[in-house]
């Protein structure tokens, strides 16, 4: 990467202050690269200050178990690592996978997965229903002979992790840029020269693309189409009864078709699974706000799980969007001319990895190749590729679906 040859020009340009930019600034900064990070409005304006920042690690393949494991190893040592306060909580995070006839082969996949958090540092184990009554005695487990479990997981402050990232990303000599978006990329034709914004053009050697599900507009300039959909999925912010005063685990559950956390005292996040539930959108024209029958929806679906949540009252919420790649693998690396990268395509489950993915981005681009990961699974171009095969799995042990949960495990 011919990088740095003019010191006038900005190393780096990376478009979006979500988590995965701001960390690619960080990291990139941290390693004596010139930096401008650049975010249309406000740094986690996105995804990254809609999410559920669930921090699961239970993941059917490598790659993403170990960006997963890599993202919390920053995000449970934040004080240490980043700076400032600590931005998780450890509550203890429950997986589970359908294991009824119609998914035959998951539970023995769970165990085996569960040996690869093991083998990973992730301290999971597999547990039965007798040991998820004693650890949550409130909720009903007899549909779930066997579940994955995460004792130092839980979830993160997304927002002051994402701002909390900028800030340190700046305090490395990064430069951030809010309100300042980019129009377009701009090549000699065979490498990138920089970026069109609306301040005027920034020149650069390298550009990296991390603008969620805005990704495809940004790189329409430099002739690049990458198949990310934006899809408008919802959050409810509900009140628990007083009866579940204690703060619950952080739950995955794709047999209840919920994913739900602690959300301050008394009151919970919660998201409904499910394709229906997932609306492809424009994202720059999308409903933000719940819609009407939402609040009553997500609490019949906590509710399968924590019955007394029917007596639940709800907060608030919203709609963000998911950045959906076809395989809802993401895509990492270079794309179109030289010099030119996108980090994006992280259907749904994206919040996790974010620090992983700005240091794995940053060493591709500072040393050619990433030294904790293989980044060759998330080739970008891998969707137009001669025999390639949407449905493969990346694992042995990818889990079967009975019902859409809205993206694989
Ligand atoms: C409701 C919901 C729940 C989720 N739950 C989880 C979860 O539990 N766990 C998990 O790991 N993940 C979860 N995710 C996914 C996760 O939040 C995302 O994958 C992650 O935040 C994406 O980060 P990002 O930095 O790639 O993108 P974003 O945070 O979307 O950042 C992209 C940024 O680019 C900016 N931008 C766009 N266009 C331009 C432009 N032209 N010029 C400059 N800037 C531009 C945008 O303003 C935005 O700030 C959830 C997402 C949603 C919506």
């Amino acid at each position: 990467m011919r990088i740095g040859a003019n010191a006038n020009v900005t190393e780096v340009a990376v478009v979006g202050g979500g988590i995965v930019g701001t960390s690619l600034a960080w990291h990139l900064a941290k390693r004596g690269v010139r930096v401008t990070l650049l975010e249309r409005a406000t740094v986690a304006f996105g995804g990254s200050g809609r999410t559920g920042a669930l921090l699961r690690r239970h993941y059917s393949n490598e790659p993403e178990a170990t960006l997963a494991q890599k993202g919390w190893e920053t995000f449970a040592h934040w004080p240490e690592v980043v700076g400032g306060a600590p931005v998780h909580t450890a509550t203890g995070l429950v997986v589970t996978v359908d294991t009824s006839a119609a998914c035959v082969g998951n539970a023995e996949k769970l165990r085996q997965n569960v040996a690869l958090q093991n083998r990973l540092g992730i301290p999971a184990r597999a547990v039965g229903p007798e040991e998820l009554r004693e650890l949550q005695p409130f909720a009903t487990w007899d549909d779930v002979p066997i579940a994955a479990y995460e004792a130092d997981s839980g979830y993160v402050d997304a927002v002051a992790a994402t701002r909390g990232m900028a800030v340190a990303a700046a305090a490395a000599g990064a430069k951030i840029r809010e309100g300042c978006a980019v129009l377009g990329v701009t090549s000699d034709g065979s490498r990138v020269t920089g970026v069109r914004t609306t301040d005027g053009v920034l020149a650069a050697d390298a550009v990296v693309v991390a603008a969620g599900p805005w990704t495809n507009r940004v790189l329409a300039g430099a002739g690049v189409a990458l198949p990310i959909a934006a899809l408008r999925v919802q959050v409810a912010v509900l009140h628990r009864p007083l009866e579940l005063e204690a703060p619950h685990l952080v739950y995955l559950d794709t047999v209840a078709g919920i994913f739900c956390r602690p959300w301050a005292p008394g009151r919970t996040l919660v998201g409904v699974g499910g394709g229906d539930q997932h609306d492809p959108v424009d994202p720059d024209a999308y409903a933000e706000q719940n819609d009407p029958g939402y609040p009553a929806l997500a609490i019949a679906a906590m509710a399968r799980r924590i019955p007394a949540m029917a007596r639940a009252s709800y907060l608030g919420g919203h709609a963000g969007l998911y950045d959906m790649s076809p395989d809802t693998h993401p895509m990492l690396g270079p794309v179109g001319p030289e010099g030119l990268h996108v980090a994006a395509g992280f259907s749904g489950a994206g919040f996790k990895k974010g620090p992983a993915v700005g240091q794995a981005m940053a060493e591709l681009i500072v040393a050619g190749r990433a030294s904790f990961v293989d980044l060759r699974p998330f080739r970008p171009g891998r969707f137009a590729e001669p025999g390639f095969d949407l449905d493969r799995p990346w694992s042995s042990t990818e889990y079967a679906f009975s019902r859409d949960f809205g993206h694989r495990l």
